[in-house]
């Protein structure tokens, strides 16, 4: 039987504000010089205990920075609110109050999730908690790279310095209700001035707004499943795991 790996026990050496409505928080541990090198953009697992001692809370993440050389990575949570201003989420309530010294066991990394190089042009979309992927993705791309990038972020002021190719549009959209039913991010993509030639998608974001985007990407745009990533990070009105279980009814 396959061992099961002991999770990475980590530290919080920083944590602050990147903009108003995402919080960066850097972890350490000696541990994470094996963390394979093309590590950012993997998602990995948070460690939370829970009332069941065997059964902890885990939160999926991604590594948004990874120094080797100082055994570090970066880690951004997306705020977020219940409509009432109160905190809900296990993972953004301890992001908020995270300071130098909090331990937190992590799991994985997994893979990267990258998109399809082999393409005359790309479209990339995302909100807030997909940024940090999203941003490897575009790191990957060559440098004649051309098409768009759309991100849905929460305030104007929580757009960050993107470094795309410079044949790359960005489109930021402003959605002060992550979530909601108008999707502004789907609705953004449909008015992209659609690029000519085999189109290669990369797009992460909430779970409704993914399956219209789904539907745009392969029956209008008829994107090819080989080059189109598609993924939901997560799902209004409902937590982590029953969130992993929506998607895999989805997918069947
Ligand atoms: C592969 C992958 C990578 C991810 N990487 C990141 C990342 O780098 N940064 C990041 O911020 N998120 C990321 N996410 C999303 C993150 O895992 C979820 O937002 C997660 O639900 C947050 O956990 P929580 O404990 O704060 O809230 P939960 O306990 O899971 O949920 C509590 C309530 O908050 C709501 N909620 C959860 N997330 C949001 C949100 N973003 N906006 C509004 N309401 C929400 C839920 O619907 C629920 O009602 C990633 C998800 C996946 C699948």
């Amino acid at each position: 039987m396959a061992k099961k790996r002991a999770a990475r026990v980590l530290t919080v050496t920083a944590a602050y504000s990147l903009t108003p409505n995402m919080r960066r928080v850097t972890l350490f541990g000696e541990d994470l010089a094996s963390f394979p090198e093309q590590a950012e953009g993997a998602y990995f697992k948070l460690v939370f205990p829970s009332d069941n001692p065997d059964r902890p809370t885990l939160r999926t993440y991604t590594i948004s920075q990874y120094r080797r050389d100082t055994h570090e990575i970066d880690v951004d949570f997306m705020l977020h609110n219940s409509a009432d201003g109160t905190v809900e989420g296990v993972a953004v309530s301890w992001a908020m109050r995270a300071s130098a010294g909090d331990i937190m066991p992590i799991f994985g990394p997994g893979l990267a999730t990258l998109i399809n190089r082999d393409a005359d042009a790309f479209v990339l979309a995302a909100d807030m908690t997909a940024l940090p992927a999203l941003a490897a993705n575009f790191a990957s791309l060559p440098a004649t790279a051309t098409g768009h990038v759309v991100v849905e972020i929460i305030s104007d002021e929580d757009r960050q310095i993107l470094n795309v190719p410079d044949g790359v549009q960005v489109h930021w959209v402003v959605n002060p209700y992550p979530g909601s039913d108008e999707s502004p991010l789907y609705h953004a993509i449909k008015t992209l001035d659609w690029p000519k030639g085999q189109v290669a998608v990369w797009c992460a974001c909430e779970f409704k707004t993914m399956k219209k985007c789904r539907h745009y990407f392969s029956h209008v745009r008829q994107v090819s499943k080989s080059h189109l990533y598609i993924s939901s990070y997560w799902k209004k009105g409902l937590h982590e795991e029953l969130h992993k279980i929506a998607k895999q009814e989805d997918v069947e």
